[in-house]
């Protein structure tokens, strides 16, 4: 996975969780938009992998740090990148989650339903 510029990686991040990750091995262009994709191309991958994400062992660390980096790239955790913006969005910059776990705790309903059936297209 690409990573964030070193100023946005938090201090105590760790990435052993990404070797439990269900992606792992998959292919990376499942998580990552194309320039240019939209509609209905760009709802379906989004899918795809949060279907991936779903399975996934490790999603909450995953998603914790995704949101602990303000990773602008990706579905990470389950999340695409318009709902982590969402959560960006309401949680004030001088007050944003740095430590491990804070940021799971911050969006914990956000990440929950970011692989809930409606959001997988099964409902
Ligand atoms: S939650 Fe998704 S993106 Fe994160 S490690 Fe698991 S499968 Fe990969």
């Amino acid at each position: 996975m690409p990573q964030q510029p070193l100023s946005q990686v938090p201090l105590d991040a760790t990435w052993e969780w990404q070797e439990a990750g269900a992606c792992r091995g998959a292919d990376q262009d499942l998580f990552f938009h194309p320039q240019n994709e939209r509609g209905l191309a760009r709802l379906r991958r989004d899918r795809a992998a949060k279907a991936v994400c779903a399975r996934c062992a490790v999603r909450v660390e995953c998603a914790d740090y995704a949101i602990r980096a303000r990773e602008p790239y990706g579905v990470w955790g389950g999340m695409t990148e318009e709902e982590r913006e969402r959560v960006y969005l309401r949680i004030e910059l001088a007050n944003f989650p740095r430590q491990r776990g804070e940021g799971a705790a911050a969006a914990a309903e956000e990440i929950a339903r970011a692989v809930a059936p409606q959001a997988l297209g099964y409902a």
